[in-house]
């Protein structure tokens, strides 16, 4: 049991309304749900869509 290493590294995925720019970034602290921002790209409202950890082996 638990002879492999596995880390979860957690995501935040960023979508924006405007021009449907979709990013992955890593989960910084402070983000949240629904959270909003503007959008790098077009500078409409972009709002956090999905948070989730991705197992990684090490
Ligand atoms: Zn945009």
């Amino acid at each position: 049991m638990f002879s492999k290493k596995e880390t979860i590294i957690p995501y935040t995925v960023v979508a924006c309304d405007g021009c449907k720019m979709t990013k992955k970034t890593e989960f910084a602290p402070g983000d949240v749900l629904f959270a909003e921002s503007e959008c790098p790209s077009c500078g409409k409202t972009a709002r956090i869509e999905k948070i989730f950890g991705e197992a990684v082996h090490s």
